[in-house]
């Protein structure tokens, strides 16, 4: 019952929240988007991660540019520029 007492824990184990990098995959419906190297802070235990709005942002940009060109299936990189 100690729901974001903490926000350096991880919520579902306890672990310690470790500055990292995650891969997401996005579901199109007709296709698929994987966007990797995307800064995130992850479990060091249960490897949850999580990522800043800001970070969610740029992914949904990416993400809508592939709806656009309605990408069966592509790997982005993110990188920070
Ligand atoms: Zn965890």
């Amino acid at each position: 019952m100690n729901i974001n007492s903490d926000i350096s824990r991880c919520p579902l184990c306890g672990g310690e929240k470790a500055p990292g990098k995650t891969t997401l995959t996005v579901e199109l419906g007709y296709g698929l988007v994987v966007i990797r190297d995307v800064p995130a802070k992850v479990c060091v235990l249960c490897g949850a991660d999580w990522i800043d709005d800001v970070v969610a942002a740029e992914v949904e940009k990416i993400v809508e540019e592939s709806r656009k060109k309605q990408t069966q299936m592509e790997v982005i990189s993110l990188k920070a520029s």
